[in-house]
């Protein structure tokens, strides 16, 4: 698994399954790599993390994480393991043979990144197997708490200076989202970072919206939001924990899935309502400060604050946790002036003055940024000392307004002329793939691709000829006309528009990124480094296909849904139709270890969905192959995979001959438990002999389980789990069930 030969782009691509990097973490990581120590400035969702687990991967020692925040461990880890890399965590929430049976296997070398908590470092026994490990780096995640100056302070960071002490050769890194002078060099100071190099990286969030809305009609206003993100994960942010369960029932009444979460509640229910939202049951959560503290959740598309922070700090760091992936999202502050009297009145009672007039000072500045109508983005940088120079940020609420429409006269003509090329038969989405080009079976067998409006629009996506289609019916150009299916007409008024060569000015377009005035495309979210050309185009369809198979599989693994895919990598994959493992290898987001595991599963989906609708693969075309490096790393990879499968497959094989358990494989490999759960069912769906009877459950448990699948059926795991109830874990079910069809077949 050492990589000690690869280049760090190479190790990037194999394990982590992305072509390029992010702004900064390459430096970051030479620095790293040559032995440095770097502080690194990132905002949220900047993509700190790799800057220390890509060195783990290629360093020849374990890496140690020091991370506060002991709920994310073990998504963190389960994220790295998917990505087949040996990850393990020590805390309070493990036994104590638990923990033992970590720093054996660390001890051994079997663990490449290990995550503790900061008081782990002051336990006598934890340092004395820490000086029997051959540790190559330190990471410090939430660098801040260290700081008596940042508002998160942990007296338990202080430990790290001693254990700075008892390793002065290995590097170390430290990260933060937070980017005051004082603090940072704070963090200098207290990790003894003085020789290591600062890496400071922008605090703007292009791939954010800012929208401050009047608070009256706010609950007409919550809905469309909520709407306009149909089924996509939002949080909501309220002042009181009555007000959070109060909206959240309000919500429910209306058909909106939401739970609330504030400190008040039942720990058993806090807890369910947040996992309910991490993985992906419910898309709203309703919620005080308290949450979000211990949420890595990349696809939140929508924060609301239902009223008015106290700081732009707190601002700034709530809606941060939108939108982690890169992809666009949207962040909305309801403003009104009696908000301002509720955070005064608990300013007043304050009783120390300094605090009290330090208070007063930060929510005039949250005030100020509500009311004052210049650009939300550089109010926000400018207050954390970064220049900010743009003009119209072309994303936010001031910006937008000031470029409020365009000059749409010449898209409007050829929607227009396809909604009657096409004969007034068809709605938005297939009139919208005709203007684009589409080669779809659909569009063949009607011959629309011989017409004259056929792939005539090449500076709109999909998505923005369909809004500009919803304007044209809102404006009455377009009729909509309901029937088995819904069609599409051009009104009177449309063809009027059309003979006399009117001239028309449309509002700017919602799905347009962030940009210029027409469809407001200057710099996409993500940037360079991140999505390349046509991600945008991606399927609707088919994208809602692949959440739910991810959802499938991340509950058999009793893992988040993003552990398995993140967003970005779906809408690749939905806009790309990669349908071989060849070229899903390509997908950005799928690495080696997730194109074993997971490529059958997606390139089956993503076949049938792409044969019924006669749509070609779509990979090289979007450039995910034109990088002859690149594939000329797939293709190699490729081989020595199936290459050394068979012998990854045959230690599997003889390890369970030997009589050990998945856990003993797993731990011993340094593989997750489902990787080595796959390797046994597909060597038996190969007809291969295993010794497999040892790892069945004890005999009470597998009659329940027998029963369980004859009335549920052996076909998907989930009702079987819900059936039996949640002491039942996926691991168990899935080898049961593969046990009992090993010897229902040897019966026969
Ligand atoms: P941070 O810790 O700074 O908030 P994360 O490390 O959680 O950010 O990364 C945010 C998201 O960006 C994750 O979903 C991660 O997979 C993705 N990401 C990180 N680096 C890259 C990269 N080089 N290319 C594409 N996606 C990346
Ligand atoms: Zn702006």
């Amino acid at each position: 698994m050492v990589n000690s030969h690869s280049t760090p782009l190479q190790a990037l691509k194999e394990h982590f399954g992305y072509d390029s990097f992010r702004p900064l973490q390459e430096e970051i990581v030479e620095n790293v790599l040559s032995g440095h120590d770097s502080l690194v400035l990132m905002p949220t969702g900047g993509g700190k993390s790799l800057c220390y687990q890509l060195p783990a991967v290629c360093l020849p020692g374990m890496t140690l994480v020091v991370s506060p925040l002991i709920a994310l461990m073990k998504d963190q880890v389960d994220a790295l393991n998917a990505n087949g890399i040996g990850a393990r965590f020590i805390n309070s929430s493990l036994t104590s043979s638990e923990i033992e049976l970590a720093q054996a296997q660390a001890s051994r070398g079997r663990v490449r990144i290990l995550y503790v908590a900061p008081e782990r470092l002051a336990i006598p026994g934890f340092r004395r197997f820490l000086q029997g490990v051959d540790l190559s780096l330190i990471a410090v995640d939430e660098a801040h708490c260290i700081s008596e100056w940042g508002h998160e302070f942990r007296p338990d960071y202080r430990n790290l200076r001693q254990l700075r002490g008892d390793f002065p050769g290995v590097p170390t890194i430290a990260l933060t989202a937070t980017a005051t002078t004082r603090v940072r060099e704070d963090i200098v100071e207290q990790l003894g970072l003085q020789q290591g190099k600062v890496f400071l990286s922008s605090f703007n969030r292009a791939n954010l919206t800012y929208s401050v809305e009047n608070k009256e009609g706010y609950w007409g206003k919550l809905l469309s939001l909520l709407q306009s993100r149909d089924g996509e994960s939002a949080i909501i942010y309220c002042f009181s924990r009555r007000e959070t369960e109060e909206l959240a029932d309000d919500l429910n009444e209306r058909g909106m899935p939401a739970r609330a979460y504030h400190a008040g509640l039942d720990p058993e229910v806090r807890r369910r309502n947040q996992e309910d939202f991490i993985r992906d049951r419910v898309p709203i959560i309703v919620a005080t400060i308290a949450f979000g503290m211990g949420i890595d959740k990349p696809d939140i598309r929508l924060v609301v604050h239902h009223s008015l922070p106290k700081s732009l700090e707190g601002y700034y760091q709530e809606t941060g946790r939108a939108g982690r992936d890169g992809l666009p999202s949207h962040c909305a502050l309801f403003y009104s002036y009696a908000d301002r009297a509720r955070q005064e009145y608990f300013i007043n009672q304050l009783e120390n003055r300094v605090e009290q007039q330090n208070a007063y000072q930060k929510l005039n500045k949250m005030v100020e940024f509500a009311e004052v109508p210049i650009c939300r983005r550089k109010s926000i940088l400018t207050y954390f000392g970064e220049y900010w120079e743009p003009e119209n940020c072309g994303a936010c609420d001031v910006c937008l307004s000031a470029s409020q429409e365009f000059d749409a006269t010449e898209v409007v003509q050829k929607v227009l002329s396809a909604v009657i090329r096409t004969g007034e038969r068809f709605g938005a989405q297939h009139v919208a793939k005709v203007l684009r080009g589409s080669r779809e079976k659909r569009v063949l067998e009607l011959g629309h691709e011989r017409l004259s409006v056929h792939g005539i629009v090449n500076d709109f996506t999909e998505e923005q000829l369909r809004e500009v289609m919803g304007q044209l019916r809102a404006n009455g150009l377009l009729v909509r006309n309901e029937g088995e299916y819904t069609t599409l007409s051009v009104s009177s008024k449309g063809r009027e528009f059309l003979n006399q060569r009117r001239k028309l000015a449309l509002p700017r377009l919602k799905s347009a990124e962030v940009g210029d005035g027409k469809t407001g495309r200057v710099s996409r979210g993500i940037g360079e480094a991140g999505v390349g050309p046509g991600i945008e185009d991606y399927d609707p369809a088919l994208f809602e296909e692949l959440r739910a198979l991810r959802r499938q599989l991340a509950d058999e693994q009793d893992v988040p849904p993003f552990v398995v895919f993140n967003d970005v990598a779906l809408r690749y994959m939905a806009a790309a139709f990669p349908q071989s493992l060849e070229s899903f290898g390509r997908v950005p987001g799928v690495g080696s270890a997730k194109l074993e595991q997971y490529g059958d599963r997606f390139v089956a989906a993503i076949t049938t969905f792409a044969q019924a609708r006669g749509l070609a693969d779509r990979t090289g075309e979007m450039g995910l192959s034109r990088n002859s490096e690149s594939s000329r790393r797939t293709s190699g990879r490729r081989e020595r995979q199936t290459a050394g499968r068979s012998s990854t497959y045959e230690q599997t094989r003889q390890m369970l001959s030997q009589g050990l358990t998945i856990g003993e494989i797993a731990s011993q490999r340094g593989l997750a438990h489902t990787t080595i759960i796959g390797q046994i069912e597909r060597m038996a769906a190969q007809g291969q002999e295993l010794s497999l009877e040892h790892l069945l459950p004890s005999p009470d448990r597998l009659q329940r389980i027998k029963e369980a699948l004859d009335v549920c059926g052996d076909q998907y795991l989930k009702p079987l789990r819900e059936y039996l109830g949640q002491e039942f874990e996926y691991d168990e079910l899935r080898l049961s069930r593969l046990v009992l069809r090993e010897m229902d077949r040897n019966e026969d």
